[in-house]
Protein backbone atom coordinates (compact mmCIF):
# COMPACT_ATOMS: atom_id res chain seq x y z
CA UNK A 1 0.00 0.00 0.00
CA UNK A 2 1.48 3.25 -0.93
CA UNK A 3 1.08 6.46 0.20
CA UNK A 4 -2.18 9.04 -0.65
CA UNK A 5 -0.15 11.76 -0.88
CA UNK A 6 3.41 10.93 -1.86
CA UNK A 7 2.96 7.22 -3.58
CA UNK A 8 5.62 5.68 -1.83
CA UNK A 9 5.33 2.84 -0.39
CA UNK A 10 4.26 3.04 3.27
CA UNK A 11 5.88 1.40 6.65
CA UNK A 12 3.79 -0.61 9.31
CA UNK A 13 3.99 1.67 12.24
CA UNK A 14 1.79 -0.88 14.70
CA UNK A 15 0.73 -3.89 14.52
CA UNK A 16 -2.13 -5.35 17.20
CA UNK A 17 -5.52 -7.57 17.19
CA UNK A 18 -8.78 -6.63 17.39
CA UNK A 19 -11.78 -8.53 18.80
CA UNK A 20 -15.08 -8.13 16.91
CA UNK A 21 -18.49 -9.36 18.65
CA UNK A 22 -17.05 -10.92 21.56
CA UNK A 23 -19.62 -9.22 23.93
CA UNK A 24 -22.08 -10.66 21.75
CA UNK A 25 -22.97 -14.16 22.71
CA UNK A 26 -25.85 -14.11 19.47
CA UNK A 27 -22.37 -14.25 17.04
CA UNK A 28 -18.83 -15.39 16.93
CA UNK A 29 -15.93 -13.95 17.83
CA UNK A 30 -14.10 -12.49 14.79
CA UNK A 31 -10.25 -11.59 15.76
CA UNK A 32 -8.32 -9.19 13.21
CA UNK A 33 -4.69 -8.17 12.83
CA UNK A 34 -4.79 -4.47 12.30
CA UNK A 35 -1.51 -3.26 10.66
CA UNK A 36 -1.10 0.49 10.77
CA UNK A 37 0.48 1.94 7.60
CA UNK A 38 2.65 4.95 8.18
CA UNK A 39 3.73 7.35 5.43
CA UNK A 40 7.92 7.11 5.30
CA UNK A 41 8.92 9.64 3.70
CA UNK A 42 10.07 12.63 5.14
CA UNK A 43 9.08 15.32 2.31
CA UNK A 44 5.74 14.69 2.73
CA UNK A 45 3.28 16.17 5.03
CA UNK A 46 2.10 12.69 6.30
CA UNK A 47 5.34 11.59 7.06
CA UNK A 48 5.39 9.47 10.21
CA UNK A 49 1.58 9.34 10.65
CA UNK A 50 -0.86 6.79 9.52
CA UNK A 51 -1.64 6.89 6.31
CA UNK A 52 -3.94 3.90 6.07
CA UNK A 53 -5.25 0.94 8.14
CA UNK A 54 -5.36 -2.44 6.80
CA UNK A 55 -7.39 -5.38 8.56
CA UNK A 56 -6.47 -8.74 8.19
CA UNK A 57 -9.42 -11.54 10.04
CA UNK A 58 -8.16 -14.28 11.60
CA UNK A 59 -9.77 -17.43 10.47
CA UNK A 60 -10.75 -19.99 13.46
CA UNK A 61 -7.47 -18.96 15.25
CA UNK A 62 -7.99 -21.70 18.14
CA UNK A 63 -8.24 -24.60 15.30
CA UNK A 64 -4.99 -25.52 15.47
CA UNK A 65 -5.28 -25.99 19.20
CA UNK A 66 -8.14 -28.36 18.59
CA UNK A 67 -6.10 -30.46 16.02
CA UNK A 68 -3.53 -30.86 18.71
CA UNK A 69 -5.39 -32.13 21.12
CA UNK A 70 -6.51 -34.73 19.01
CA UNK A 71 -3.50 -36.29 17.65
CA UNK A 72 -2.48 -36.52 21.41
CA UNK A 73 -5.75 -38.88 21.71
CA UNK A 74 -4.60 -41.13 19.11
CA UNK A 75 -2.11 -42.18 21.06
CA UNK A 76 -4.37 -43.90 23.77
CA UNK A 77 -5.84 -46.48 20.84
CA UNK A 78 -3.68 -49.41 20.82
CA UNK A 79 -3.47 -51.46 17.62
CA UNK A 80 -3.12 -55.53 18.25
ZN1 LIG B 1 3.50 10.35 2.03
Amino acid sequence: MVCPVCKILCRVGRTYFKAVDDDTPDKPTRIFIVHELVCRNRACPKYNTVVEVAEFEQKNPTATAVETEDTESEVTTAEE
